[in-house]
């Protein structure tokens, strides 16, 4: 052995003595994890409902998506293998459909991470992807015709979503197209969300269909490679669903996923019902400061961005603002100064901006309100 390698033996001794004693309080926290603010009478839970690991079709050990979801501080993730694609099985074969959840357990129960229970249900169109999440046994899903997993899925008490519909490999034109299969399935209470927000690809054809239908808005990455390859070294955070859950667990992000309190994200594009994308803006931005201008009507209003995303906003209110336009940005987590032409002086203002990153609908912002009291001040 070349002498140089004892010191370097010794030094690595001394290492891991540390490490060892730790491993039980090991952290993978990041630089910048998503943030979004709880909202009245919910916790607001951050997840990715659809990803891969080498036990289908991705190239990734299933510990790995556990410590990316911590890395970006996310609250509740599934790992949904493909059940009938599977081109790395003569490598790694696997008869048990659940090993991919189990393995990630043993890293996720140290982190208090929600893992879910999933798979994917991969037909051809018409029938398409579909996510099974909340399942108790992956492998009970695998044979039969295509009706067959959907339903055996709906008696282990799944919660059951349209993946990728506007996926051009099977719709073309990228759009989606209900089939008579699907309608089959939401009519039998085997088929409750959709992805309108797949990768980096949203479909409004998709939010379109889910309220028409009434199913689940989701956002999800899909991701088959590394999260911070695709995403995070890009600037960007993967595509996530908000899920609005009355605690912190697997059996409230359930009742909230099926009683359809969600908002779809990627970056500043939010998508998500009026009811839920109302108070999540309201609660986004905070009122750091309010007050007018000496010896003059114009007030001057600090907007605080309390997320993770850049949100865009436009003004809707009869007034006017000073040296600003009327389009304008919050960065992540930083702030913007509105000065408002009010005409006189007021002790409140009801500002009203149009969230130009939010739809409720395809085309449709929601507009928000915030009251913005003006404190009293000896030279007004
Ligand atoms: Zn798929
Ligand atoms: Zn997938």
């Amino acid at each position: 052995m070349p002498r140089f390698f004892l010191p370097y033996l010794g030094l690595c001794a001394l290492l891991l003595l540390p490490i060892a004693g730790f491993s039980q309080a090991h952290t993978h926290q990041a630089a910048t994890p998503v943030e979004f603010p709880d909202i009245p009478g919910y916790l607001t839970l951050t997840t990715d409902l659809h990803q891969h690991t080498v036990f289908s079709d991705g190239s990734v050990w299933p510990d790995i998506r556990v410590m990316e979801a911590l890395r970006e501080g996310l609250d509740a993730i599934s790992l949904t293998e493909h059940l009938e694609y599977q081109p790395h099985q003569a490598d790694i074969p696997h008869p048990d459909r659940n090993r991919s959840f189990e393995i990630a357990m043993e890293e996720a129960r140290d982190h208090e991470l929600i893992l879910i229970h999933g798979s994917e249900i991969t037909r051809s169109a018409p029938m398409g992807h579909s996510n099974a999440i909340f399942i108790t046994d992956a492998n009970a899903l695998l044979a039969g015709a295509p009706e067959v997993p959907f339903r055996e899925a709906k008696n282990q008490g799944a919660f059951i979503f349209w993946n990728h519909p506007a996926w051009y490999a099977q719709s073309p034109q990228g759009n989606p197209v209900l089939s008579d299969f699907q309608k089959a399935r939401i009519r039998d209470g085997e088929l409750h969300g959709i992805e309108v927000i797949n990768t980096t690809d949203y479909s409004e054809e998709a939010l379109e269909l889910a309220l028409k239908e009434g199913l689940t808005i989701l956002g999800t990455s899909d991701i088959h490679g590394l999260i911070d390859w695709d995403y995070t070294e890009k600037g960007n955070h993967r595509p996530i669903t908000l899920v609005f859950a009355k605690a912190r667990d697997a059996e409230s992000l359930k009742e909230a996923l099926f009683a359809k309190r969600t908002v779809a994200v990627y970056n500043g594009l939010w998508v998500g019902r009026e009811e839920w994308l109302q108070p999540l803006l309201r609660a986004s931005v905070s009122i750091k400061e309010a007050g007018y201008l000496p010896g003059s009507q114009i007030l001057k209003i600090v907007l605080e961005n309390q997320t993770s995303s850049d949100l865009l906003f436009e003004n809707t209110m009869p007034y006017t603002f000073y040296s600003s336009s009327p389009v304008f940005e919050i960065p992540s987590r930083g702030t913007y100064t509105l000065q408002v032409k009010t005409l006189e002086i007021r002790d409140s203002l009801e500002l009203q901006l149009k969230a130009l990153g939010a739809y409720t609908a395809p085309k449709e912002h929601p507009v928000i309100s915030w009251k913005v009291v003006v404190p009293a001040h000896p030279g007004n």
